[in-house]
C-alpha cells in the first residue's frame, strides 16, 4: 500500500444553527471517504471547526443578552454531540473563533498585503441606526422597485425576478430592528483576485481539481470575464477578528472560514507533535475539501487564489455535492421533513441513514433525495434481509465453536468477492458510493442465494449432518464479514459487532482477500433491527412545526445557501453570499419551504384536474425524437400588438439562434430573460404564427396567465448541452 498522506475537510457548520440532516449529507459522505482512506492504510487526518463569526451571531447574542463567546460555546458542544451521534468521527473539530485562526488569518493577510492585492474602496450600503450595524441584502426588506410587490428582500424580487440593490427598494426596513434604513458609505478592503486569473484558469480546467460541471460552471460564469474583485472586510460593529494594520476593520467571515480548516489542523498538529508544514506546505500531501454546491465560488477561486498567494498547498480536488430533498420536495419545517439531527436520533438508528446516504451519493452534484418509503424499505431489505441476516441465521449453529480448521470449498464465492475488492474500492476512492454499495449487495445476493441452497437450518437437525453445518456456516460467516468489511466506511458499528463475533477486528481493507480459519464464533448479538415505519412518521411528527409567515431568522448555516449568481458584482457577491447573515436567510429560502398549502392533504391536485396526467405511455424512441436543449436568452423584446408574446432569440450552442415566440408575456419582462438559461425544444417544426415564425419552444410549467415558469437547469449547464 502506497501510504498516501491526506487532508479532509468538510464545510464548518454556521454557529448560528443545529445540524440537521441536510448537513449530515456532507459529514456522512465526508466521514465515509476518510474512514474508506484509513481503511486502506493511508494516513489520512479529517478536519473541521465551527464557523462562529459575522453579524448574525451579533445580532443573536445581542437578542438574548448574552456574549458572542456563550452563544458559539453551546452551539459547538450542539454540534459535536450531533455529529458523533453519527458516528462521524472528526481527528479535530475546532472554532474558527480560536487564536490559532487569527494567526492564521494575519499569516495570509500579510502575504496578500506583499503581494500588493489589497485595495480600500467605499461602498455604499444600507445601515440600520438602531442595532449600528450594516445590513446585507436579505436583512433589508421592502417593495420591488419594478412591480410593486411588497415584503421582497434587498437584491431581488421573487414575484417578478427583477434583481436590484437594496436602496432601490420602495419602503425599506431592517428585518433586526424594523426601523427605516439609512444610506451610509463606508470603507471596505478588497483583494483583486483577477490578478490571479490566468493561474485558476488553469487551476479550475485541467481536469484534475474539480468535477467537470464545476469547472464548466467557472468557465461559464467568471472565468470568461475579468473576475471581480472580493470584499473581504466589514466596518464594525462586527463579530469577528479586527485586521491588525486596519483597526475598525473586520476580516469578513468568509475570509477567515476556510482558514479555519488550517487553524484546525495546527490544533490537531500541536495535540499529537505534527509538523504543520508537513500537511500544508509539502506538496506531497492531498488536500481534498468536501463542499455542497452553493458555495462552490469562496472554495475554487477565492481560496486557492488565497493558498497560491500565502505559498500553501493547493486543494489536490474540491469534492462537490448537490441538496438534500425529502420526498422530492425542499425540506419543509411545516411538513416536518426539516429534521435536527438530534431529532433523528431520538427515533431512529444512525446507521440506517449512513447507509441509505452511501446508497444515494455518486460523483456528481445532483440533489439526492430522502424518499422515506424507500428509506425503510431499503434499508430492511439490503442490511437487514441481505447483510445482517447472513450471520444471524448462521451463527448460532456454531456459536461456542470455532469454525472450520480449513476454508471449506463454496464454489468460487469468496474468491469472488475478493476480487471485487479493488472495484469497490476504486468506487469509494471516486466517491461513487452508489457504486459501491451496489457492487456489495450483489456479493450480498451470492451469498444468501448459498445459504438459502445449502439450508442450515435444516443440517442441524441432523447428528450426522454436523460437519457439513460446520462447513456452511463457516462459509456464510466469512462471506458476512467480507461484506461487513466493505460496509466498514459506511457502517463502523457492524464492523466493531462483526469483529467481536469472529474475534478478529477489522482494521484494514485486504482482510477481505483471506478468510478466517479455526476462528472462535461468539454468542450473535443482535445487529440491526428493521426500521418501522411508524417509528419514520413519529421522527416527521415531532419535526413539524406550525408554519410561520415570515422567514424569521433561519437557524442556518451558509452551506445550503443558494449559489452565487452570474451576475455578481463585488459587494453583491459579499453581500449575497454574504454576511453570514444573509447567507443565513438566504438558506432559509433554500431549505425550508414553510407554506400554509404545504399541510393540506393530498387528496386533489388542482394542476391534475386542470390537466389529467397522461396514462397512454410514450415509447423511448418517442422521447428521443424530442431534442431539448439548454439554450440562453440572447435577446427578448415585446411583439408588436401581441398580448401574451414575447420574441426571444436563443443561443443554443456555437453559432446556433433560435427565434421563439413564447406566451410568457403574463410573467415576464424581456429585460429579465436576457442571459437567463433556459430548456428549449429545439427540433419543433417552426409554426407560421400571426407575428411571424416560432423556431422553437421554451418548456415552462404552470397554468399560464401569470403563473408560468420557465425551466431552468441547474448551475454547470452551457448552451447546447442535450437534455435527457
Ligand atoms: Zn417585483
Amino acid at each position: 500500500m502506497s501510504g498516501r498522506r491526506i487532508l479532509v475537510t468538510a464545510a464548518l457548520p454556521y454557529a448560528n444553527g443545529h445540524i440537521h440532516i441536510g448537513h449530515l449529507v456532507e459529514y456522512i459522505q465526508t466521514d465515509i471517504w476518510v474512514r474508506f482512506q484509513k481503511l486502506r492504510g493511508h494516513r489520512c487526518i479529517y478536519l473541521c471547526a465551527d464557523d462562529t463569526h459575522g453579524t448574525a451571531i451579533m445580532i443573536r447574542a445581542r437578542q438574548e443578552g448574552r456574549s458572542e463567546t456563550e452563544v458559539i460555546g453551546e452551539m459547538q458542544l450542539a454540534h459535536v454531540r450531533d455529529f458523533s451521534g453519527f458516528d462521524i468521527e472528526f481527528d479535530n473539530y475546532g472554532s474558527t473563533n480560536s487564536d490559532e485562526n487569527r494567526s492564521q488569518c494575519a499569516e495570509i493577510w500579510q502575504a496578500l498585503r506583499d503581494a500588493d492585492l489589497v485595495h480600500q474602496q467605499q461602498v455604499t450600503q444600507l445601515f440600520d441606526p438602531v442595532e449600528g450595524t450594516f445590513l446585507a441584502d436579505r436583512f433589508v426588506r421592502g417593495t420591488c422597485p419594478k412591480c410593486a410587490a411588497p415584503e421582497q428582500f434587498g437584491d431581488s424580487c421573487e414575484k417578478c425576478l427583477a434583481n436590484f440593490s437594496p436602496t432601490d427598494l420602495i419602503d425599506p426596513r431592517s428585518t433586526l430592528s424594523g426601523a427605516t434604513p439609512e444610506i451610509r458609505t463606508a470603507d471596505h478592503l478588497f483583494v483583486r483576485i483577477e490578478h490571479h486569473h490566468e493561474f485558476l484558469e488553469e487551476w479550475t480546467q485541467s481536469g484534475e481539481h474539480l468535477q467537470p460541471e464545476v469547472a464548466n460552471y467557472l468557465k461559464g460564469h467568471f472565468l470568461c470575464d475579468e473576475l471581480r474583485d472580493w470584499d473581504v472586510s466589514r466596518p464594525e460593529p462586527y463579530f469577528g477578528f479586527e485586521i491588525p494594520d486596519a483597526p475598525g476593520h473586520f476580516w469578513y467571515v468568509w475570509f477567515d472560514a476556510p482558514i479555519g480548516y488550517m487553524a484546525s489542523t495546527r490544533q490537531w498538529c500541536q495535540a499529537h507533535g505534527e509538523d504543520f508544514d508537513t500537511w500544508w506546505r509539502d506538496t506531497t500531501t492531498e488536500v481534498h475539501h468536501f463542499i455542497g454546491k452553493d458555495i462552490t465560488y469562496f472554495h475554487t477561486l477565492f481560496w486557492p487564489a488565497m493558498l497560491k498567494t500565502a505559498g500553501f498547498n493547493l486543494p489536490t480536488r474540491v469534492h462537490i455535492h448537490g441538496f438534500l430533498t425529502v420526498d422530492g420536495r425542499k425540506m419543509s419545517k411545516s411538513e416536518g421533513t426539516f429534521v435536527q439531527a438530534s431529532t433523528y436520533l431520538e427515533h431512529l438508528n444512525p446507521a440506517w441513514l449512513r447507509y441509505y446516504y452511501a446508497a444515494k451519493l455518486g460523483p456528481r452534484l445532483d440533489d439526492l433525495d430522502l424518499n422515506l418509503d424507500e428509506f425503510a424499505a431499503k434499508v430492511n431489505s439490503d442490511l437487514v434481509g441481505k447483510v445482517v441476516n447472513l450471520a444471524s441465521r448462521t451463527a448460532k449453529f456454531i456459536a461456542g465453536q470455532e469454525t472450520a480448521a480449513a476454508y471449506p470449498d463454496d464454489g468460487g464465492l469468496f474468491v469472488n468477492a475478493a476480487a471485487a475488492g479493488d472495484r469497490i474500492a476504486a468506487d469509494y476512492e471516486a466517491c461513487d458510493f452508489n457504486s459501491a454499495m451496489r457492487e456489495v449487495m450483489a456479493l450480498a445476493d451470492a451469498a444468501n442465494k448459498f445459504v438459502e441452497d445449502a439450508a442450515p437450518w435444516v443440517l442441524s437437525k441432523d447428528p450426522d449432518r454436523q460437519a457439513e453445518l460446520l462447513d456452511v456456516c463457516s462459509i456464510a460467516l466469512n462471506l458476512f464479514r467480507q461484506l461487513a468489511i466493505y460496509l466498514a466506511p459506511v457502517l463502523p458499528r457492524l464492523a466493531v459487532q462483526t469483529g467481536e463475533l469472529l474475534n478478529h477486528p477489522i482494521t484494514e481493507w485486504d482482510q477481505a482477500q483471506a478468510p478466517l480459519a479455526g476462528t472462535p464464533v461468539g454468542e450473535f448479538q443482535h445487529m440491526m433491527q428493521r426500521v418501522d415505519p411508524k417509528q419514520v412518521q413519529a421522527m416527521i411528527d415531532d419535526s413539524r412545526e406550525a408554519p410561520q409567515l415570515n422567514s424569521e431568522p433561519a437557524e442556518e448555516t451558509p452551506d445550503q445557501a443558494p449559489e452565487p449568481e452570474a451576475d455578481e458584482t463585488a459587494d453583491q457577491a459579499a453581500d449575497q453570499a454574504a454576511d453570514q447573515a444573509a447567507d443565513q436567510d438566504a438558506s432559509a429560502a433554500a431549505t425550508s419551504e414553510d407554506n400554509d398549502a404545504a399541510d393540506e392533504p393530498l387528496a386533489t391536485c388542482d394542476a391534475h384536474q386542470q390537466e389529467p396526467l397522461t396514462t397512454e405511455h410514450c415509447s423511448f424512441d418517442d422521447f428521443m425524437k424530442v431534442d431539448m436543449r439548454v439554450a440562453r436568452v440572447a435577446q427578448a423584446s415585446h411583439v408588436e400588438g401581441a398580448d401574451k408574446l414575447l420574441q426571444l432569440v436563443l443561443d443554443v450552442g456555437g453559432d446556433v439562434r433560435m427565434t421563439v415566440l413564447a406566451g410568457i408575456k403574463g410573467t415576464y419582462q424581456p429585460e429579465d430573460l436576457v442571459d437567463r438559461l433556459v430548456i428549449c425544444c429545439a427540433n419543433l417544426a417552426p409554426r407560421k404564427m400571426r407575428f411571424g415564425i416560432s423556431e422553437g419552444m421554451v418548456l415552462a410549467a404552470g397554468p399560464g396567465g401569470q403563473d408560468i415558469f420557465l425551466l431552468a437547469p441547474d448551475s454547470g449547464a452551457v448552451p447546447g448541452q442535450r437534455v435527457h
